[in-house]
Parts: C-alpha cells; sequence; structure tokens
C-alpha cells in the first residue's frame, strides 16, 4: 500500500482547506479515486466533492439508506460503500 497521500497524487496539497472530514470506512473506501462506475447507468462519473458541491443534490436518507438523487450521487454511496452493513449498524443505534 502506498504512502503517498490520495490529494498529492492528483496534484493536490495537504493543507487544511484542501481536505474533507470522512470516517475512516469511507475513507478507506475512497482511496485515491476521483470517479466510478455509475451503477444504475453503467457509465463513468465523478465522485461528490464536499467542498464544490451541495450534499442535498446528490444524497437524500430513505430511511437507515442513503439514496443517490445522480449519478455523482449514486456513484459516490457505491464506491465508499456508504451503505455497509457497518454504517447502518450505526445510523440504527
Ligand atoms: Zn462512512
Amino acid at each position: 500500500m502506498s504512502s503517498t497521500l490520495p490529494q498529492k497524487i492528483h496534484g493536490g496539497t495537504d493543507v487544511f482547506d484542501n481536505l474533507a472530514l470522512a470516517c475512516i470506512d469511507c475513507n478507506l473506501h475512497k482511496g485515491p479515486n476521483l470517479t466510478g462506475i455509475d451503477p444504475r447507468t453503467k457509465r463513468l462519473a465523478k465522485l461528490f466533492h464536499p467542498r464544490l458541491q451541495r450534499w442535498d443534490e446528490h444524497f437524500e436518507w430513505r430511511g437507515l439508506y442513503l439514496a443517490g438523487k445522480t449519478a455523482i450521487g449514486r456513484t459516490t454511496i457505491r464506491v465508499l460503500n456508504m451503505n455497509s452493513e457497518d454504517h447502518l449498524t450505526l445510523r440504527s443505534s
């Protein structure tokens, strides 16, 4: 496993304003990925950018499940595995 931080792989920096808060599980699944395959269209889509995009444009709650409203939302949920058993357990407690 590389010790290079994901944001540096893509030419970014590790200054505070360039970082995003994420749980360890989501962060490990994201890794250096900036894109993924939209499970609905099977086409390449960008991942959600928490500092440039609005959360509620791309995601909505359906009970304990997070649902993607757009290709970006669906792809981010899939790549980060945001509806994993661990996430569902945390949300139910
Ligand atoms: Zn998470």
